[in-house]
């Protein structure tokens, strides 16, 4: 499937929409149409419902290690400044960037690739951020003007094969920058912070700066007592939380899935350490499955254990969830969700220290060297087993997902294009989003045959008393087969025809938008049947 097709559905259907686009947009925002907001918090409730709210906690499942309780959260973006500190964000989440010197771009370091170029006896790195097929197009153009070369002297210009990162290109003056006419414009990668700063209060400066959070995960660990104190859960167990995290990444692209705001489902499940190991293996097995189970294709999705060098310090496992996104080279994938077993790190660290409880809370504290001084709560975060007495701190596994990406894949995998007959026999190009029903953002539409004879007043009635359970809609307007072809693109599982035998013998038919198979119900029975195929 070519990306642009999926791109220029969203928005014609309303799922996706630049954001603030009548002013020209701003890169690395998007917004949720009509259709969009309805699948995306369909995932989210699927997702909510299927890991806390319908979990089951006195049956072991499939794989657990035992059973275990699930709980959520809903805590603020902004958080105090010193979780940045302690969490390691406010020293360690960079990315490397390089900025061109004559366009003023600025570029992730380890997201610009390129080719080797030979020609006139020279040999220079085109570098390019343009992936795929049209990536070849792009350097060989710039090559070519580079050189001074004319189409008829192309075979003058020789490409290595291997398409490489920048970073293991190391002298930047031979680099033709990705859009750079000049070798040589690109300045050393130098770090810079993914956190979107902002200020509290009236007054400006150091005093009231704050941080949008850039995981929600934060919000979890400090309110990990909280939960205890407030509950009767045990250890193990979880917390879960859905909400908005801001990242202002150098280079958003790729539609939704680098974003500079977007939304996470993340869990930070609490246990024992010496049974982490086994809770591991459980959570990537468990959020591999749930992909599947609405509808990814298992041969596009892949869980690749991080290597050790690309382990966190604190981490003895992490396992990414990963999709064939369209967008990306053939076999390479994207991430949707890292599984990461954390250790007692995020605890420990808020715990140690303590606070000085008469300094401006909202001031990172500095050391000698003018960096702000590494400091927990000093609050207790151990757990006490009443059983045994034993005393710990739990060891973390954190499945993280974001749900935007989830919902650009759900998007990818459903695009379908096939060709089915019309009402008078002829081969018509179709385009159906072949959504998990779970998801899909309208069940089921219905549609009196003609708007005459009592069919738009039995039809009617069909969808208020639908309307009270799903999302339906109700579409009397044009032929009924534009009408079917407008569901099959907005992904609606199910349409409901009433026609003249309706409104005769209490029956309609309903079409299910993949086999196109058509059953005659009655009226009664719709509501139970629906129902059951959702599941
Ligand atoms: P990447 O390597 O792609 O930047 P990450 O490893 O930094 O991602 P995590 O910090 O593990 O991502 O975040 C957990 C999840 O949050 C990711 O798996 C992804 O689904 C989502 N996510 C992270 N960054 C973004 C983003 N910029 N836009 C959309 N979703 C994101």
């Amino acid at each position: 499937m070519e990306m642009d097709k999926l791109v220029s559905l969203c928005k014609r259907r309303g799922f996706l929409f630049q954001s603030s686009e009548i002013y020209g947009g701003i890169q690395g925002f998007w917004d949720y149409g009509p259709l969009g907001v309805e699948l995306k918090r369909n995932i989210k409730n699927a997702w909510w419902h299927d890991m806390v709210s319908g979990h089951d906690e006195l049956t072991q499942l499939p794989g657990a290690p035992s059973t275990y309780e699930m709980t959520g959260l809903d805590c603020t973006i902004i958080m105090h400044p010193q979780v940045w500190k302690v969490s390691g964000h406010y020293d360690l989440f960079h990315d490397f960037m390089v900025d061109c010197r004559t366009t003023k771009r600025r570029y992730r370091y380890d997201q610009v690739r390129g080719r080797w170029a030979n020609a006139k006896g020279q040999r220079i790195f085109v570098a390019t951020i343009v992936e795929t097929a049209a990536e070849h197009e792009d350097t060989q153009r710039r090559a070519m003007k580079f050189f001074k070369l004319r189409a008829k002297n192309a075979e003058q210009l020789e490409f290595e094969d291997a398409f490489l990162s920048l970073t293991e290109i190391e002298n930047m003056h031979d680099v033709l920058g990705p859009d750079a006419k000049e070798l040589g414009t690109l300045t050393a990668p130098r770090e810079f912070n993914l956190m979107f700063k902002t200020i509290i209060g009236a007054l400006a400066g150091e005093e009231g700066t704050a941080f949008l959070r850039p995981e929600t995960a934060q919000g979890i660990f400090v309110n990990f007592k909280n939960v205890l104190d407030s509950t009767r859960v045990k250890l193990p167990f979880g917390i879960a939380q859905t909400g908005k995290s801001f990242r202002n990444e150098i280079t958003p692209r790729n539609f939704t899935f680098r974003s500079r705001e977007f939304e996470q489902m993340e869990i930070e499940f609490f246990c024992h350490p010496d049974d982490s190991s086994k809770w591991y293996q459980y959570w990537r097995d468990r959020r591999m499955n749930w992909y599947t189970a609405l509808g990814l294709a298992a041969e596009r999705l892949i869980l690749r254990e991080h290597a050790e060098d690309e382990l966190s310090h604190y981490s003895t496992g992490t396992a990414d969830i990963e999709y064939a996104f369209p967008f990306l080279p053939a076999g390479e994938y994207g991430e949707l969700e890292g599984i990461a077993h954390r250790g007692d790190f995020d605890l420990r660290s808020h715990m140690e220290g303590k606070l000085d409880p008469n300094s401006n809370p909202l001031v990172l504290e500095l050391d000698e060297h003018g960096k702000p001084k590494h400091r927990g709560s000093g609050k207790d975060l151990s757990y006490r087993d009443d059983l045994t007495g034993e005393k710990y701190i739990p060891h973390v596994i954190e499945p993280s997902a974001g749900a935007d990406r989830a919902t650009l894949a759900f998007l990818c995998e459903a695009y379908t294009e096939d060709e089915q007959p019309d009402e008078k026999g002829n081969m018509q190009k179709r385009i159906v989003m072949k959504l998990h029903p779970r998801i899909a953002p309208i069940k089921a539409a219905i549609f009196p045959l003609v708007k005459k004879d009592g069919m738009p007043e039995l039809a009617k009635k069909i969808y208020a008393n639908l309307k009270q359970h799903f999302n339906v809609f109700y579409d009397e307007k044009g032929a009924v087969g534009r009408r079917y072809r407008r569901q099959d693109e907005a992904g609606t599982p199910y349409c409901i025809t009433v026609d003249g035998q309706s409104v005769a013998d209490n029956t309609v038919t309903i079409r299910d938008r993949d086999t196109l198979e058509q059953i005659r119900v009655n009226v009664e029975e719709v509501l139970a049947e629906i129902r059951s195929r959702i599941g």
